[in-house]
């Protein structure tokens, strides 16, 4: 779900000099290595949180856009290292990331508006309420503007003043070799603003972490996979910037009697040997209640019977989808000393009536005495 703040991670300043963050880093490696918490899942969780918090933040580049865009600044730029996929599961967040940077998402060009971070919640859902729809409340970890400020940063009776070291506009002009570029102001990071007395509730962020509750409402038809855009429940913008969106992603949990396959269902069937060999009506089981099929006289174990539309209406509309009822006979088991003469009485009149009584069995036996034919040439 929702990842954690990286500077939070290591316990350091947004202003942390790279050095800080190194040493941060070798502290938190040496109480958390795996050598030393052999079998602990949490020190093991804690000692990659920390190695990611450090590769991230002492690389300039890819600290900038953690800065300017949380974690989804990070995806955006893995997408785009990697070649983009549509099938990423952060792919579409690559276009609001960029929309922001081209699509003024400052505020009239003075101090920097960073949109939220955007958030992935896994709900799992039953079989039932994936193919039905249903309404269900999640709660997760987010940042929320903070009640106290209200997202200023500053303490009670105080506001953000202008930066004096890029006179409000957050850029600043530093010559890179052959090139001038601009850059986020290092003293304000881009704000154009500092604040002075910070609020005490948000150590001046503006922003804090909070749990949430949302209703959910998951449409009929989906399927592991598929996506829920919330928009705008994401994180908390920065300095007024917009919040980020939330994604639920939806895993089906494996069902008892159904198996999926997309829109259509199947599922076995078991029958007695004798409705297999008379006919007869076999119960199955269906989304929609109990329904019958009609099973024809000498059916053989495996046979696939369709019960059309029986299946799921796909989320995005095209057929509805049909169940596969496959039968399997069953070797009936503790068989009285009178059943197991009937039996034998039975074989003995099929032995004796000159007609082929098993259909398989001829073919099957050809089939050996060819292989066997075949390993002798
Ligand atoms: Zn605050
Ligand atoms: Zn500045």
């Amino acid at each position: 779900m929702s990842k954690r703040d990286y500077y939070q991670v290591l316990g350091v300043p947004r202003n942390a000099t790279e050095d800080a963050v190194k040493k941060a880093y070798r502290r938190l490696a040496m109480k958390y290595h795996p050598d030393r918490n052999p079998d602990d899942k949490e020190a093991e969780e804690r000692f990659k949180e920390a190695k990611e918090a450090y590769e991230i933040l002492t690389d300039a580049q890819k600290r900038a856009a953690y800065d300017q865009y949380g974690h989804a600044g990070l995806d955006a730029a893995r997408g785009a290292g990697q070649g983009f996929s549509p099938s990423d599961a952060f792919g579409d967040i690559f276009g609001d990331v960029f929309g922001d940077i081209f699509g003024g998402g400052r505020r009239g060009g003075r101090s920097a508006v960073y949109r939220g971070a955007d958030l992935r919640y896994e709900l799992a859902l039953d079989l039932e309420q994936a193919v039905a729809g249903t309404a269900t409340e999640i709660e997760f970890q987010t940042v929320v503007e903070c009640g106290e400020c209200s997202g200023s940063g500053a303490a009670r009776g105080h506001s953000p003043v202008t930066c004096d070291t890029c006179g409000g506009n957050g850029q600043v002009r530093i010559s890179q070799g052959f090139f001038a570029v601009q850059q986020a102001c290092p003293r304000c990071k881009g704000r154009g603003t500092i604040i002075r007395e910070p609020c005490p509730k948000c150590s001046g962020q503006g922003r804090v972490r909070s749990s949430k509750r949302l209703a959910v409402k998951v449409p009929a038809g989906v399927d592991t996979g598929d996506r829920i855009r919330l928009a705008g429940e994401g994180e908390a913008g920065r300095n007024g910037g917009p919040p980020g969106d939330l994604y639920v992603e939806i895993v089906v949990r494996e069902h008892p009697i159904f198996e999926r396959d997309g829109a259509h269902l199947s599922c076995e069937v078991p029958v007695s040997f004798v409705t297999a060999a008379l006919g007869g009506s076999v119960e199955v089981p269906t989304l929609g209640g109990q329904a019958s099929i009609k099973v024809p006289p000498g059916t053989q174990s495996g046979r696939v019977f369709r019960l059309r539309e029986k299946g799921v209406r796909p989320v995005r509309g095209g057929a509805t989808g049909d169940l596969f009822c496959r039968v399997m006979v069953e070797t009936p088991v503790e068989l009285t000393a009178e059943q197991k003469d009937l039996l034998r009485k039975f074989e003995k009149s099929l032995a004796d009536d000159g007609k082929r009584h098993n259909p398989r069995e001829r073919s099957w036996l050809e089939g050996v005495k060819e292989f066997f034919g075949g390993m002798g040439s």
